[in-house]
């Protein structure tokens, strides 16, 4: 039994729905050969149609009604094209137009209301966000029907119970593995394919929620791990994970196999080809996870399980960029006298929830520096201002500032930590392209070497560091092709 997750673009068009069709039927057909049969689907919504409903609610907020209007009936043409090239069957085309039409006035209501109101909350946002799953998961549901698969479409608010912590819900995965058990186990062992939104979940309440940004590849583990299934799968439109972001390095390659911990750690520093909590689930039950193309489905993509020998020359595998950050910094000649300074910094942006990517390394002892994301880099620096406010006052702390457009680049490869000079070469690398590294990582994984560098210099650090190690090189022989 396995879970196929087709991303935005897979589901994007109607060839790439026709492609995802066949994909899905000759699964279902070599999966029966097997003794544990079985597949689940999940879809993404298609590509920019999560953003368009993302715009529409904030247009509609700040009272424009304009884009939410035309969105209704964009969005109906987009899913009713695909549906009239595909689906042959005039009682089933008209079953799934109702249901589309039906949607989109539910999606016309709730814009008019945010309009009303004036005001987007985050559990409105989610409500909007979340419509695009429930496009795209009934129609590719008719599709698989036209196209000869026994196929049912399945709202995951039905299925993944999460908290409520809207725009990043974590799963219940007590509840959530009762209601896929009860549910999802036994239309799978009658030969059905449950067709699932990702994305979305709701709490025990009902409310719906989503799981952020990215978030139906975690959709697909967290199903994945409730099934205890032999292979999640995630389909996407390019050839697995790849040495660093193909936007950014052209002749990166795909990494035929990576470790959990890897991938994580890629994830986590901005690739995006896999939302980072997706591992989580899949880690707990030791689910191998699969990086695949849509469109390249002959191609072996990348596979992903636990930690072995690592077989990347030098240990370094592939190179990251996450973009959109601040460090902010701490400093003043006094602190060195006044205990606590660290643990008092560290408890305020504890306070305010955000997140550190990274604590670094700074040239002189008198300061702390971190990185937070710009959203919450403002919050970060009011508190630290408040908490602080004596020692400012007496010029312990002379000045608490940020640094606005800083890009953390991450090396990763779990087989660094045994091989010396590493990262002599990546410095060595940025200093040939007279790239300034503003600060390194302390304590961070073993698998990852992360610096700072302004926004400015981010693609060429990347890129000679890929250069310095000739990750565009094989490293190993392709894989059969599965
Ligand atoms: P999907 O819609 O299938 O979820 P995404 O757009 O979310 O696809 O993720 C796939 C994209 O991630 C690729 O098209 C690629 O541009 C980008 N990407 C960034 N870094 C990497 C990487 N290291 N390996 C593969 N893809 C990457
Ligand atoms: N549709 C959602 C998004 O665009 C989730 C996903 O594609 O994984 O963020
Ligand atoms: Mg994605």
């Amino acid at each position: 039994m396995i879970v196929m997750k087709f991303g935005g673009t897979s589901v994007g068009s109607t060839d790439a729905i026709a492609q995802v069709a066949d994909i899905v039927a000759e699964k279902v057909q070599e999966q029966a050969q097997t003794d544990r049969p079985g597949v689940v689907v999940v879809t993404s919504a298609m590509s920019g149609v999560t953003n368009t409903l993302i715009h529409a609610a904030q247009a509609a907020a700040a009272g424009d009604e304009g884009p939410y209007r035309e969105a209704r009936g964009q969005l109906l043409v987009k899913h009713q094209v695909v549906a009239g090239q595909l689906i042959e069957d005039g009682v089933e085309r008209a079953a799934l137009g109702r249901l589309l039409d039906d949607r989109l006035r539910e999606f016309e209501r709730l814009c008019r209301s945010i309009a009303v109101l004036g005001e987007l909350t985050d559990r409105g946002l989610d409500v909007v966000s979340g419509l695009g799953e429930r496009l795209s998961a009934p129609l590719l549901a008719a599709v698989l029907r036209a196209r000869g698969v026994k196929a049912q479409f399945v709202d995951a608010g039905q299925i993944v119970v999460t908290d409520n912590v809207h725009g990043g819900a974590a799963p219940r995965m007590g509840p959530t593995t009762q209601r896929v058990q009860d549910r999802i186990r036994p239309m799978v062992e009658s030969g059905v394919v449950p067709v699932i939104t990702g994305f979305v979940g709701a709490t025990e309440e009902g409310v719906p929620t989503t799981l952020g940004r990215g978030g139906s590849d975690y959709s697909a583990a967290i199903i994945g791990a409730a099934l205890d299934v032999d292979e999640i799968q995630i389909w996407t439109d390019v050839d697995g994970v790849l040495t660093a972001d193909p936007r950014i390095v052209p002749n990166a390659r795909s990494l035929p196999e990576l470790s959990y911990e890897e991938v994580a750690e890629l994830a986590y520093y901005g690739a995006k080809v896999l939302h980072p909590k997706t591992v989580t689930p899949a880690v707990e039950k030791k689910i191998p996870l699969r990086v695949l193309n849509t469109f390249n489905p002959s191609h072996p993509g990348t596979r992903i399980l636990a930690a072995r020998e690592s077989n990347g020359r030098g240990g370094v595998k592939a190179i990251t960029a996450i973009r959109d950050m601040n460090l902010i910094t701490v400093a003043g000649r006094g602190m060195m006298g006044v205990p606590g300074i660290a643990a008092r910094t560290f408890g305020s942006v504890a306070r305010e929830q955000a997140n550190v990517l990274m604590i670094s390394q700074s040239s002189s002892e008198q300061s702390i520096c971190f990185v937070v994301p710009n959203s919450s880099a403002a919050r970060v620096l009011k508190a630290l201002e408040e908490e602080f406010e004596r020692e400012l006052h007496r010029r312990y702390i002379e000045r608490i500032w940020d640094q606005k457009e800083i890009v953390i680049v991450a090396v990763v490869g779990s087989g660094m930590k045994g091989t010396p000079g590493i990262a002599a070469r990546v410095f060595n690398a940025l200093g040939e392209e007279n790239i300034n590294v503003i600060a390194i990582a302390q304590g961070a994984s073993e698998a990852n070497i992360s610096l700072v560098v302004t926004d400015g210099d981010a693609a060429a650090a990347v890129r000679a560091i890929h250069d310095a190690f000739q990750l565009h090189q094989m490293l190993e022989p392709a894989q059969p092709a599965r």
